[in-house]
């Protein structure tokens, strides 16, 4: 999900744009206005923490645009694109490392793939099943060997 400082600062093509690439295929997309109900449940594993209303006060505080992502181990591969939490401690080429500056202001949030589940948990909590389309792209026979 591109956060609400990546879709003020007109990123979402870019960040888009680097997932298409890698072969990822968009199976959803869209704008929301995230609330607070939303927020606090998303965001349910950090309401202990001194941010929590930092947190959720920045995620609600203007569109996000919120994607899934089909492809081989995609949650993996989509988190090692998006870099540290912190953009400072993030390799130059991933997101974070190319685009962000700051902690709270690190412009996409991605499931944890060391968290499993938390990507289906993710997809249930933004997506309706009927705005996921089940789709081939024509270059899936380039992207992946048969034994894949
Ligand atoms: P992520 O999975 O890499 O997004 O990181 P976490 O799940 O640990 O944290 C969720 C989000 O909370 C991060 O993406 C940051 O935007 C934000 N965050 C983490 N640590 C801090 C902090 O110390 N202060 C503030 N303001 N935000 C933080």
């Amino acid at each position: 999900m591109i956060k609400p400082d990546g879709v003020q600062r007109g990123l979402i093509g870019e960040i888009v744009s680097r997932f298409e690439e890698r072969g990822l295929k968009m199976v959803g997309s869209k704008l929301i206005q995230i609330d607070e109900d939303l927020a606090n449940e998303h965001y349910a594993e950090h309401a202990d923490k001194d941010f929590f209303d930092e947190l959720v006060g920045f995620i609600t505080s203007g569109p996000a645009f919120a994607m899934v992502w089909q492809g081989a181990d995609a949650t993996r591969q989509v988190r090692s694109m998006v870099g540290k939490t912190d953009p400072a401690e993030s390799a130059p080429g991933t997101i974070r490392g190319d685009l962000g500056l700051d902690l709270e202001r690190n412009v996409i949030h991605a499931s944890d793939h060391e968290d499993p589940g938390s990507n289906e948990r993710e997809i249930q909590l933004f997506f309706e099943e009927t705005e996921l389309l089940e789709y081939s792209r024509i270059d899936e026979s380039w992207l992946y060997t048969d034994e894949d």
